[in-house]
């Protein structure tokens, strides 16, 4: 046994994706139901280990003990409901009823094979205050709760279509197993990840550098969350090809980085989103997750550092959380410096989301201690290639651009198509 084979959530490493000959036969005959991206991103997640131990989505008695304890009903922690969720209507005119096989499709094509052993519905209004702290509409993630259709369809999956993923993400999106593999072949012991939403500037950079050093690590980790966009956001492409500029561009050497995808659409949830984006890289084979200020945070639902110190609350998860105070640019100290070490706070600069898109806007040459020139670069020609002429997420990419995430049709040898 080597010694970086950490164990994932619950022990074992769940997978669930069938072979192609199973799954021709599986899918023989069964009634169909569509489902949406997020849904779709969530079954890929369960079938790889991204969201071990879960083996499907929750059933009744999970997500009552989700909601109420932050614990799955087996005991392990867990913090966010996996669930899936159908209309009546839509429940009808397919026919589920429990005890059903269904085919989760996508795209019109194949997904999943769903063991339907529960039908419900939960309180959404109570689960919504327990999970984001707030009833508030104004909250994105009370919002995505609050709209949830009223039934909850729960029960194993099994993927029967593994999903193309197109470029550029497909050099980067890996399974569980696949990454523990890289993390083997590279002797990483010691893992630190990084969550991104961002094109990274100095003060990511510096974050990193620093998580890795406090966590004495081995390497980085960047997760960099690719799912549900909203205008204004950067696009899924800078985010990770600028990551990746950053080891090309060597600020971090070939072998202490690594950049890689989580299909995941962000919740808001703050600390409980915290300890979500904890458990999942813990099953990617990382030991350390850095968490900054207002961690999956929106507005002010949440204290500063809320999702470092709920870890303080739990019982040992298996990763660390390492804390990482502010960077920002001081020019007294004459470079990027540390919050927790520079003593001139009255002339920082802030490396602010704001500031940053202020130079990217502006297509103007950034002070290296800001920006990397070469991030610019990249997010320049990203711009170009994917983003319809802007870095930023418009209704035009929204419309137009390639999905991540696409299926193939589906061989069906037993001619039940029509
Ligand atoms: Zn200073």
């Amino acid at each position: 046994m080597v010694d970086n084979a950490l164990s994932p959530h619950g022990g074992v490493l769940v997978e669930r994706v069938a072979s192609p000959e199973e799954a021709a036969r599986m899918i023989h005959g069964l009634p169909r139901l569509p489902v949406r991206e997020q849904i779709a991103r969530e079954c890929v997640n369960i079938a790889y280990g991204f969201f071990s131990p879960l083996v499907g989505f929750m059933g009744q008695a999970d997500v009552d003990s989700v909601v109420r304890d932050m614990t799955l009903s087996s005991g392990y922690v867990w913090s966010i409901p996996i669930v899936l969720d159908v209309s009546g209507e839509r429940l009808a005119s397919v026919g589920v009823s429990v005890g059903d096989t269904v085919l989760l499709t996508h795209q019109e094509q194949p997904l999943a094979v769903l063991q339907v052993e529960e039908i419900f519905s939960y309180d959404k209004e109570f689960m919504a205050g327990q999970v984001y702290g707030t009833t508030d509409l104004a909250h994105p993630g009370v919002l995505r709760t609050h709209s949830l259709e009223d039934s909850f369809v729960a029960g194993p999956v099994t993927l029967v279509n593994p999903p193309l993923i197109n470029p550029p993400f497909d050099e980067f999106w890996k399974t569980p197993r696949q990454l523990r593999k890289i993390f083997a072949q590279r002797g990483w012991t010691r893992v630190v990840a990084h969550q991104s939403r961002n094109v990274p500037h100095s003060g990511h950079e510096w974050l990193m550098k620093g998580a890795y050093l406090a966590a004495e690590a081995d390497g980085i980790l960047v997760s960099a969350v690719v799912g549900e966009k909203k205008l204004g956001d950067y696009i899924d492409e800078a985010i990770v090809l600028g990551h990746n500029r950053l080891r090309e561009g060597g600020f971090f050497r070939e072998d202490v980085h690594q950049t890689s995808t989580l299909l995941w659409d962000m919740r808001y949830a703050g600390p409980r989103e915290a300890v979500f984006h904890a458990l999942v890289r813990k099953n990617l084979g990382c030991t350390h997750h850095m968490f900054g200020r207002d961690h999956a945070g929106v507005g002010d639902y949440y204290e500063t550092y809320a999702a470092h110190n709920i870890f303080d609350e739990l019982p040992d998860l298996g990763i660390k959380s390492v804390l990482t105070l502010e960077w920002w640019y001081c020019p007294v100290c004459a470079g990027v410096a540390y919050e927790g070490l520079c003593g001139h706070r009255d002339q920082k600069q802030d490396l602010s989301g704001t500031f940053i898109r202020s130079i990217i806007q502006g297509g103007t040459e950034p002070e290296p201690l800001t920006l990397r020139a070469e991030v610019l670069e990249i997010t320049g020609q990203c711009a170009e290639k994917y983003g319809f002429g802007s870095p930023f997420v418009t209704d035009a990419y929204l419309e137009n651009r390639t999905p991540v995430m696409s299926l193939a049709a589906m061989d069906c040898t037993c001619c039940c198509e029509t």
